[in-house]
């Protein structure tokens, strides 16, 4: 499956603002958006005015990194939320929001979406009891998501959990931290997504 494989940080510094791409990195002063806060590359640092065309364009670009999605997979969900009933911006905030991957990052599970994404695909996770091992695999109200039963004890996620611990897990999923399972109880409203993205500017984007 295909993925950004480029300089993470590049990707903040593009967008002006830490996008918490790098787990607990993100967190220190070794940030990259903390010592350089300006734009990668040559001009980086002569930023103009922009249009409004370029600022959709950040802001579809912001999400999208956001949640770790190539611009072709990201056309797909917009798609899918244009069709859904409701507010289009909301269904697409959804629908990202409902990929294991992510999932997996809100639960406390991974320390970054990208971990999630890696753990996802190394096949560490069961969907009510069967092992799924595709990031963007959309969860459902009602679905179960355990870490399997054999990386339970594994070094690796002792120590996602050390550094999970404490970690608000958003009020539309319930985990049991002890069990290391969790259950979809709704899908996510836009009221449970702290992320600053204005998804009307996305719309807009799409709609020209
Ligand atoms: Fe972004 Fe994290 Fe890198 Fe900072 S350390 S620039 S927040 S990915």
């Amino acid at each position: 499956m295909a993925r950004y494989t480029g300089a993470v940080c590049r990707l903040c510094r593009r967008e002006g603002q830490k996008l918490f791409l790098k787990g607990e990195r993100c967190y220190t002063d070794k940030c990259a958006v903390a010592r350089r806060s300006y734009a990668p590359g040559q001009h980086g640092q002569n930023r103009k005015k922009l249009s409004e065309y370029g600022i959709q364009l950040r802001e579809k670009q912001k999400a999208r990194r956001y949640y770790g999605v190539l611009e072709s997979q990201f056309e797909k969900y917009f798609e899918m939320a244009s069709k859904k009933k409701g507010i289009t911006g909301e269904n697409l905030l959804q629908i990202l929001e409902s990929r294991l991957d992510n999932v997996v990052y809100r639960l406390g599970l991974a320390t970054s979406r990208a971990e999630a994404r890696q753990l996802v695909r190394h096949g560490h996770f069961n969907v009510n009891g069967a092992r799924v091992n595709i990031p963007s695999y959309l969860v459902k109200e009602g679905d179960v998501i355990s870490v399997r039963e054999k990386s339970r004890n594994s070094e690796r996620f002792k120590s996602i959990l050390e550094t999970t611990e404490g970690k608000v897990v958003p009020k539309w999923l319930d985990m049991n931290r002890d069990a290391l399972e969790a259950k979809v109880v709704n899908l996510a409203t836009r009221e449970d997504i702290d992320l600053p993205i204005e998804e009307h500017l996305i719309v807009e984007l799409y709609s020209k």
